[in-house]
């Protein structure tokens, strides 16, 4: 999944505001994406065969947060 078809998938769906915290408009899509691994409870420690989602990420251009969205409700398919 390129980065581009990414950002144009965003832009679509309205995810198209300022960074939340500089309030700058610069983003860059980081290539890859990661997972968040859902834990079900943390009395025996952290679980790291369960349940994930895969996210995609973007950074802002100013001050470096990162946002992170779920790939599948943007629709995309990891291959
Ligand atoms: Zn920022």
């Amino acid at each position: 999944m390129g980065t581009n078809k990414i950002g144009l998938l965003l832009q679509q769906k309205g995810a198209t505001q300022p960074c939340h915290r500089c309030g700058q408009f610069g983003f860059t899509v980081l290539n890859g994406f990661t997972n968040f691994i859902l834990q079900s409870n943390f009395r025996d420690g952290v679980e790291v065969e369960g349940a994930s989602v895969p996210v995609e990420n973007v950074a802002c251009d100013n001050c470096g947060a990162v946002t992170s969205r779920a790939v599948g409700a943007l629709g995309l398919k990891l291959d």
